[in-house]
């Protein structure tokens, strides 16, 4: 059916490479590219023998004309991004001036200070919808599969949503007395900001991880919930019509949670530089050295994550309430593609939105959230392609 240009080869697009690979009929050829090109040739050797052709280039997606340069060449029918949000602009301006639609999975950062803001993006819509291209915002796990759970929720089960609280829960244990999932200068930057959340048209900030509840997981059991902000909630907060109130929550233990306090206290997780025997280093970045690397967590993760929505409105002039989420397990996910569940999560609705796209089922101008879209091919894709979900009518609301 198509040719998809993949750039990046981390985590997620490794996850995405290989369910592009189990769907020859719709991803006939792909070109993996990628600032460090040997390991765009690791995968591509990984999944030698598939009907799915891979070609590889190397690639610095921060320059347009790169990307523009290997667009023209290799003529893919959609940009699946899965670099970094620094990239996520370049690469549009690449797909603008080369006729191609646009796919990413977190939104564009400015590379000195997160901001985790639409803003910089939604301004490119009049260009992808005068150009007759479609730029899918998104299409990851939070954000990605969050949001079509809440669209499909508004579809099918509500007249009115009220509340929607976001759960993302990491039951998953690497064995190591303290190690992060992704990288730990953005994972220790993400936890210690301050937290928001949407109600009555407002922003409402709390201290970071200061608003605390234990939640009973399906699967998982009781675990402690911290609320934080999340960039879904931005769209969600525009695109779900009439919510009052949407929140996001993540799980942490008390254990990463003292070690992380611990290393705030003796400044390991400044980003200062610091004079150290004559050499000058930054203890964020010693720290990150010390750790282990996230990749390395794969094989020896076990457990399960569980990321859903719970919703409340009225249906029919009655209240209802409704939750949706996800059981993913560590280690199946290893044995099927070799990266532990965070990835999976991600790489996985990845491709079903470039599937959607390429299939001309999820095909408008402009540039859109995901929960813009008639969520049913997704869920019913989640199911086919190894994130099924599961519903509750009567789930344990959050106060
Ligand atoms: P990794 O760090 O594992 O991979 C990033 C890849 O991008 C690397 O291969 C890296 O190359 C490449 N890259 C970085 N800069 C450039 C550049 N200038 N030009 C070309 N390639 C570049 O990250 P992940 O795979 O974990 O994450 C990928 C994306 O997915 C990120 O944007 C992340 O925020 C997002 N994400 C979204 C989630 C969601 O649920 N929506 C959840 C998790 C992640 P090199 O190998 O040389 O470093």
């Amino acid at each position: 059916m198509g040719k998809a240009l993949i750039i990046g080869a981390g985590g997620v697009a490794s996850v995405a490479i290989h369910k592009c690979c189990q769907n020859p009929e719709v991803f006939e050829e792909i070109c993996i590219a990628s600032r460090t090109v040997e390991k765009c040739e690791a995968i591509k050797n990984k999944l030698a023998g598939n009907r799915t052709i891979i070609h590889t280039a190397q690639l610095d997606a921060d320059n347009t004309e790169q990307v523009i340069d290997l667009i023209k060449s290799f003529q893919p029918d959609i940009v699946i991004n899965l670099a970094l949000p620094y990239q996520d602009l370049t690469i549009m301006d690449a797909c603008l001036a080369t006729g191609v639609d646009y796919l990413d999975t977190a939104n564009y950062e400015p590379p000195d200070i997160a901001k985790f803001e639409y803003k910089w993006q939604w301004a490119y819509r009049e260009k992808f919808a005068e150009a007759g291209l479609t730029a899918l915002l998104g299409s990851g796990f939070d954000p990605g599969v969050t949001g079509v759970f809440c669209a499909y929720a508004q579809k099918h089960y509500f007249d009115e949503i009220h509340s929607i609280d976001i759960v993302d829960a990491n039951a998953g244990d690497h064995g190591y007395p303290f190690a992060t999932n992704f990288n730990p200068e953005i994972n220790i930057r993400e936890i210690t900001a301050t937290g928001r959340y949407y109600e009555n048209g407002s922003w409402i900030e709390t201290d970071p991880l200061s608003v605390k509840k234990v939640y009973d997981l399906p699967e998982i059991g009781p675990k402690n919930i911290y609320l934080m902000y999340h960039e879904e909630l931005e769209s969600l907060a525009k695109n779900i019509k009439g919510v009052k109130r949407i929140r996001f929550w993540m799980t942490f233990s008390d254990n990463y949670l003292n070690h992380l306090r611990v290393l705030e206290n003796v400044g390991m997780t400044s980003i200062e530089p610091i004079n150290f025997e004559g050499q000058q280093i930054i203890p964020l970045q010693f720290l990150k050295a010390v750790l282990p690397d996230p990749a390395s967590l794969g094989p020896r993760t076990k457990g399960k994550t569980n990321i859903g929505c719970i919703i409340q409105g009225i249906k029919d002039g009655k209240p209802k309430t409704y939750y949706v989420y996800n059981i993913c397990d560590h280690q199946e996910c290893f044995a099927e593609v070799g990266s532990q569940a965070i990835s999976y999560t991600t790489g996985v609705p990845a491709m079903i939105g470039a599937m959607l796209m390429l299939q001309g089922i999820w095909k408008k101008p402009g540039v859109f959230n995901i929960e813009e879209f008639d969520p049913d091919p997704f869920m019913e894709a989640l199911n086919k392609w190894g994130l099924p979900w599961q519903e509750s009518f009567s789930p344990t609301l959050l106060d």
